[in-house]
């Protein structure tokens, strides 16, 4: 199967994203992957249904990991699937820095000088690459 092309704009070869097939004339995803399958494969995995265990489960984490989880969990596309496991995968770690970070807070009012240091400095390179991003549209 051959890549789609826009229902609105024939001329137009859409590009695969997360949510769909998306028009760049459109600005929008115009057919999803049940419509047309990517790679012309259609996922065969039906949406997993959530057992209590797992309901309860994703219950009792932050909204911040259950929200990705039980997207990834549940979704019967697999990129997608996978996109919102790598997202519940870095939500994750960004709890466990929070957590640490609050920790060390909590136990001495600051953080140790050497961790202070090395955050102080990812934090600028971020905020660096975050202008150059801006100052170049990206
Ligand atoms: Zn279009």
């Amino acid at each position: 199967m051959s890549e789609p092309t826009c229902p609105e704009h024939p001329e137009t070869a859409l590009a695969p994203k997360k949510k769909g097939w998306h028009c760049a004339a459109c600005d929008d995803v115009v057919l999803t992957y049940d419509e047309h399958p990517q790679g012309g494969v259609r996922p065969e995995a039906p949406a997993v249904e959530a057992s209590e265990a797992d309901a309860a489960w994703l219950a009792s984490l932050p909204t911040l990991l259950a929200l990705p989880l039980e997207e990834g969990l549940h979704e019967p596309s697999p990129q997608v699937a996978l996109w919102a496991l790598c997202d519940a995968v870095e939500c994750a770690l960004k709890v466990l820095v929070m957590a640490g970070v609050g920790e060390h807070l909590a136990a001495s009012g600051r953080l140790p000088d050497k961790l202070h240091a090395e955050l102080r400095d990812r934090v600028r390179k971020l905020e660096e690459m975050a202008l150059q991003m801006g100052e170049i549209g990206a």
